[in-house]
């Protein structure tokens, strides 16, 4: 099926280009959804495999969700953090029950939460040995977010290069090579910092003798593990958030994205001895973050998680996914690999090829997938997938790769 697009929408395209900054390319119009599909406002349909970025765990249009907003909206919509609201005091508690993590800072997206990890690393060292010369470990192709702290930390070269002089102090180390932690570690290490799964530069989930190795040097040296989970937290693992897979725990991370399924909510959380020895009264802050209504959302996402059984769901269906994208990874000489964990999956592609250019076709057929890195597919559909959804994916998929020579 060809999607067709009318003249309203080129027109529309082009009032776009007028009035807003080109940083993307863009070529579809979104008008709303439903369940696991987009429409655009030509009404085509399009099978969402994408979810907003990892975003929209519980799909369009759900129910529950929508209501817990309606009411909230009846209520009281915003009231600074000058004083304390009922719905940000529940979702906390529960993003603390789910996390094991004891102390949360709500904040407005994933940059804004890993700023707000850096500023508790740096505290924390700054309060045990009165300089600053710590340093921070990040890692080659890792993402972090745009702002120039979270940027600093951000192991692409291309992103960083315009902005410089980022964050001082900052070292990369190779993803899953633990000699290469090793190598960069000194007497003035504060944090390291990673994606349990890497995201944005590919697929890439921790290995979990090196995950566990970084908590092992982190205790015996005083460093802070700091785990960025803003997207491949929040269930898409398989798991509340994908360290739980490897029996140990951060003490600081940072989640957004599926946190409030499509509101614009991030958080950071601290563990107790963090907590009692770094950001202070004073030290931090937000006008929005923890606003009434973005957390009567959080507080619906954790409610709706548990009473429609999302991991459960995650588990079968990425045992679904996970066998299905394996047998055309087998079956096209273009793909070359699968890695992923839960429902966060990345195909790579032969280099001849864009990624950019498979997507477009995708479009095309009515499928939404991602790119991750320059030559891979990311699949990360909401995670109310069902299997007949996965099915309709890999027969657009096919029909895409069928096309390409
Ligand atoms: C998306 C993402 C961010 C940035 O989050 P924003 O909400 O876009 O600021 C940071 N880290 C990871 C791993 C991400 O996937």
């Amino acid at each position: 099926m060809q999607q067709t697009q009318d003249s309203n929408h080129s027109e529309l395209i082009a009032q776009a280009e007028k009035v807003l900054l080109k940083t993307y390319n863009r070529k579809l119009i979104i008008d709303r959804g439903n369940g696991v599909f987009l429409y655009d406002i030509d009404n085509n349909e399009y099978l969402d495999f994408g979810a907003g970025i990892a975003v929209c765990a519980l799909g369009y249009q759900h129910k529950d969700l929508n209501e817990a907003l309606y009411n909230q909206i009846n209520k009281i919509l915003h009231t600074s953090n000058l004083y304390y609201n009922v719905p940000a005091i529940t979702a906390a508690k529960k993003l603390s029950e789910a996390s094991g993590i004891e102390k949360i800072f709500w904040t407005n997206s994933g940059t804004e939460a890993n700023e707000g990890a850096i500023k508790a690393a740096k505290k924390y060292a700054f309060l045990r040995d009165k300089h600053h010369k710590h340093n921070i470990i990040a890692f080659k192709n890792s993402f972090h977010g745009r702002s120039i702290g979270a940027l600093s930390l951000t192991g692409n070269p291309v992103y960083q290069e315009p902005f410089k002089p980022l964050l001082d102090g900052v070292h990369f180390a190779d993803f899953n090579e633990i000699a290469s932690v090793e190598r960069n570690i000194d007497s003035q290490t504060c944090a390291i910092f990673l994606e349990t799964i890497q995201g944005e530069g590919g697929i890439t989930p921790a290995k979990k003798d090196f995950l566990v190795k970084i908590r092992k040097i982190c205790d015996e040296n005083d460093i802070l593990l700091v785990l960025d989970e803003i997207q491949c937290g929040m269930g898409r693992s398989g798991k509340m958030f994908a360290w739980q897979h490897y029996g140990i725990k951060p003490d600081i991370f940072s989640t957004a994205k599926a946190l409030g399924c499509g509101l614009p909510v991030g958080a950071f959380g601290v563990n107790e001895r963090v907590a009692s020895s770094s950001l202070a009264e004073g030290d931090h802050g937000t006008t929005y973050g923890g606003n009434p209504l973005v957390c009567a959302g959080v507080n619906a996402v954790f409610d709706i998680f548990q009473k429609e059984k999302i991991l459960a769901n995650v588990e079968s269906m990425s045992e679904y996914l996970i066998n299905a994208l394996d047998s055309i990874v087998e079956q096209y000489d273009i793909l070359t690999k699968r890695q992923g964990l839960g429902l966060l999956q990345g195909v790579w592609i032969i280099e001849k090829y864009k990624n950019t250019d498979i997507i477009s076709k995708a479009l095309e057929q009515g499928l939404i997938i991602l790119p991750a890195g320059d030559n891979s597919l990311r699949f990360a559909p909401p995670l109310i997938v069902q299997k007949e959804h996965i099915d309709m994916m890999i027969d657009k998929l096919k029909v895409v790769l069928d096309s390409i020579d």
